[in-house]
C-alpha cells in the first residue's frame, strides 16, 4: 500500500477511582483524532468482565445516560480496571462481532490490539485443531486464545509473553482476565504509554499522551518488545526477549492538555486549519545548531534519501527539489512503502531521513528497519 497506516486507539484505567468505564470513556474520546470505525470497552465488576461495543462514533456518548450507568456497572458504580479500544478494521467487516475488546469463550482472556497479526491464520488452525471456537474475522481474536492456550499451563504475565513471541507483526495489546486484577500490556511497532496517576496505586496506559494528560503529566514509555504489568499499584517492565526486568525512568511533560483537544473547534481539520500561522512560524524558526547538524550529516553521508508517506512524503518530494534547485545536492525521494527497492545501494555510508506526522506511519517504519539492517544513518522528522 502506498499509505499504510493503522492508528486506532487504546486506552486502559486501574486505580482507586470508582468509575473507571467513565474514564476509559474520555480517554478513548480524546484519541478519536486517529481515526476509527467501532468502538468498545471491557471493565472488570465485582464477579465478572463486561464488555460493550458500539459500531459508530463515540461521539457524545455519556455513560451516565446510557444502560451501562446502572444495569452493567452496578447501582455502587465500583469499578475500577477498565480498558477501551478504537477500531480502525483491517480484518474482517466493522461490525459489533470484530469490534474489540475481544474476549475468549469464559471471558478468561480480554484483549485489545491495534495493528496487524499476519500469520494470524496458521495460529488460528493450530489452535482449532485444539478446540478453540472463534467467534469474528478479526487477527486480534486469535491472539486471545493463543493467550488463554498458554494460559492454560502458565500464568497470565508468562502466557503473554509466550503468545507475543509467536506474533509477527506489530502490535499493541492490552490484556485482562476474569481471575486476575492484573492489566498486562506490550508492544511492538505500535504505541503504548504508561501514565501514572496524581492518586495513590493509579495508572493509565494510552496509544497517546493527550488521552491521559488531563490526569496526569508523568508518563513511562514502553519501548518495543517491552511489557508492562500494572497490578496491586505497581506497574512492573520486562524485556520480552530477555525476560528481563526493566526499570523506567519517570518522564514529565509538560505540554499543556487544552492543546492537544479540540477546543472550540467543531473537528481537528479546522483546528489544524486555524493554527497554520503559529504552526508555519513555529516550522521556520528551527534551532540553527540541529539545521547545521543535518546539513553536515548530508554533506558527509554516500547518498541521502528522504522517505516518507502520504503528505509526508509529498513534503519529501518537495524537499528533493528545492536540495535540488538551492542546495545544489542530489537527494533521492522514496515512499515509505517503496523503499526496499533501494535496499541494494544503502550502505552504512547512506544517509536516511524519514519523515512521518504520526512517528507511526508503518511503512516509513520498515523503510527505518531496512535503513538500520543495513548499518546507514537515520534522522527521523515526526510531528511535521
Ligand atoms: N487488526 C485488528 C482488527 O482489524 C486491529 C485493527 C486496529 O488497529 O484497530 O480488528
Amino acid at each position: 500500500s502506498f499509505l499504510m497506516k493503522i492508528m486506532c486507539g487504546i486506552f486502559a484505567y486501574s486505580g482507586p477511582k470508582q468509575n473507571a468505564p467513565e474514564i476509559v470513556i474520555e480517554g478513548l474520546k480524546k484519541l478519536e483524532y486517529r481515526g476509527y470505525d467501532s468502538w468498545g470497552i471491557a471493565f472488570k465488576t465485582a464477579k465478572d468482565v463486561k464488555i460493550y461495543k458500539e459500531v459508530g462514533k463515540i461521539g457524545e456518548f455519556d455513560i451516565k445516560k446510557s444502560k451501562l450507568s446502572i444495569g452493567e456497572i452496578g447501582n455502587e458504580r465500583e469499578c475500577n480496571i477498565a480498558m477501551g479500544h478504537s477500531r480502525w478494521a483491517t480484518h474482517g467487516e466493522v461490525n459489533i462481532k470484530n469490534t474489540h475488546p475481544h474476549a475468549t469463550e469464559k471471558k478468561e482472556i480480554i484483549l485489545v490490539h491495534n495493528g496487524i497479526f499476519e500469520n494470524y491464520l496458521e495460529v488460528k488452525k493450530t489452535l482449532e485443531k485444539k478446540g478453540h471456537k472463534f467467534t469474528s474475522n478479526t487477527d486480534t481474536e486469535v491472539i486471545a486464545h493463543l493467550i488463554q492456550e498458554h494460559n492454560k499451563t502458565h500464568n497470565l504475565e508468562d502466557s503473554v509473553k509466550l503468545a507475543t513471541k509467536e506474533i509477527e507483526g506489530r502490535y499493541a495489546i492490552v490484556v485482562i482476565s476474569k481471575e486476575s486484577d492484573q492489566i498486562i500490556a506490550a508492544r511492538k511497532g505500535s504505541p503504548l504509554i504508561i501514565g501514572v496517576g496524581k492518586e495513590k496505586n493509579e495508572y493509565f496506559v494510552a496509544s497517546d499522551i493527550p488521552a491521559f494528560l488531563s490526569h496526569t503529566n508523568k508518563v513511562m514509555y514502553l519501548d518495543d518488545n517491552q511489557m508492562c504489568t500494572i497490578e496491586k499499584g505497581t506497574a512492573e517492565f520486562f524485556d520480552i526477549k530477555t525476560n528481563e526486568k526493566i526499570t523506567k525512568r519517570i518522564i514529565e511533560i509538560d505540554w499543556k492538555a487544552e492543546s492537544a483537544e479540540k477546543g472550540e473547534f467543531a473537528h481537528f481539520m479546522i483546528k489544524e486549519i486555524m493554527e497554520q500561522k503559529d504552526t508555519l512560524y513555529r516550522a521556520i524558526n528551527q534551532d540553527p545548531v540541529i539545521i547545521e547538524k543535518v546539513a553536515k550529516e548530508i554533506k558527509n553521508a554516500y547518498g541521502t534519501y528522504l522517505v516518507g508517506c502520504g503528505t509526508a512524503g509529498k513534503v519529501c518530494m518537495v524537499a528533493e527539489y528545492l536540495f535540488a534547485r538551492i542546495a545544489k545536492k542530489h537527494i533521492n525521494f522514496s515512499f515509505g512503502s517503496e523503499f526496499s527497492n533501494h535496499e541494494d545501494f544503502i550502505t552504512s555510508k547512506s544517509l536516511i531521513i524519514c519523515v512521518s506526522q504520526s512517528g507511526e506511519t508503518a511503512d516509513t517504519l520498515e523503510a527505518i528497519e531496512i535503513a538500520k539492517s543495513k548499518g546507514a544513518k537515520v534522522i527521523s522528522i515526526v510531528n511535521v
